[in-house]
């Protein structure tokens, strides 16, 4: 049972890192440089928590910035629960207005994720994701036995749900709340920041979408953003994209940053 636990913790930080700083952080929002063996670990920790096609992922997640909370946003909670949390996987390719070649032109040149991405076909790039999956865990079954296997597959498959968990609660208001008056829906929740390693202060992700952190208050714990803190120390990453500047002078910070709301919010009025 320990060594299950152990299996699992491991597994689980290794998955969820890859989606917050592999898929999400570097990828899809380019806030720090890692070298490639650094990209690589990361991302094939997101796509063994059956993350599928990072092309895809990466499509869909600017996507989802550039038209937040609108009917062109593909999980939006506007379009219903069920849209907001597996029905928009659902479909066989992109809708018209997200063309991953003008989108994601930096991740084309990749060949592995161009393989992986099978043409834009999402009933083809879904399956391969799952086969490749299945074949990982059938991997260590045969070499390390069935526990570590299933406690790997467990793992894969809870923070599979995190994301998309995300995509969903961290858009309704009355779930959380806001550092920033935005014009989202956006709002920290801080639960979802534990679960998702820090990616659940989504009202601050939404307002500094470039910066590589996420948590802004003392209490907004961000592990993604120490676990990268770790990685520049060991001179895998650099370039590192901090933030707003109010968070790192003295105490004042937060008043700071409620006075650029008001001045937001008076501007809008
Ligand atoms: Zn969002
Ligand atoms: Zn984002």
């Amino acid at each position: 049972m320990i060594t299950f636990a152990i299996i699992f913790a491991i597994s689980y930080i290794w998955h969820a890192l890859g989606i917050t700083l592999g898929y999400h952080r570097l990828l899809s929002h380019r806030s720090f440089k890692a070298n490639k063996f650094l990209e690589y670990v990361l991302v094939l920790g997101g796509y063994l928590a059956f993350e599928g096609s990072p092309i895809w992922w990466i499509a869909i997640h600017r996507a989802h910035h550039k038209h937040v909370d609108t009917p062109q946003d593909p999980h939006t909670p506007l379009l219903g629960w069920w849209e907001s949390l597996y029905g928009w996987m659902m479909k066989d390719t992109y809708p018209n207005h997200i063309v991953p070649a003008k989108s994601c032109p930096d991740l084309m040149q990749d060949p592995i994720y161009k393989f992986l991405e099978q043409d834009g076909n999402w009933k083809r790039n879904h399956a391969l994701a799952l086969v490749l999956n299945l074949l990982f865990r059938a991997i260590i079954w045969a070499t390390f036995g069935w526990m570590p296997a299933l406690a790997s597959l467990f793992a894969g498959v809870i923070v599979l749900q995190v994301p998309l968990l995300l995509n969903f609660v961290c858009h309704i208001p009355k779930l959380g709340y806001k550092n920033y008056e935005s014009n989202n829906d956006g709002v920290n929740v801080w639960w979802v920041g534990i679960l998702a390693l820090g990616e659940g202060w989504h009202n601050n992700h939404h307002e500094y979408p470039g910066a590589a952190r996420n948590g802004f208050k003392w209490f907004e714990i961000d592990m993604s953003w120490y676990f990268l803190l770790l990685f520049r120390s060991l001179g895998l990453a650099s370039n590192i994209n901090p933030g707003p500047k109010e968070l790192y002078t003295k105490k004042v910070q937060i008043r700071k940053v409620r006075r650029r709301y008001s001045r937001r919010l008076s501007r809008a009025a």
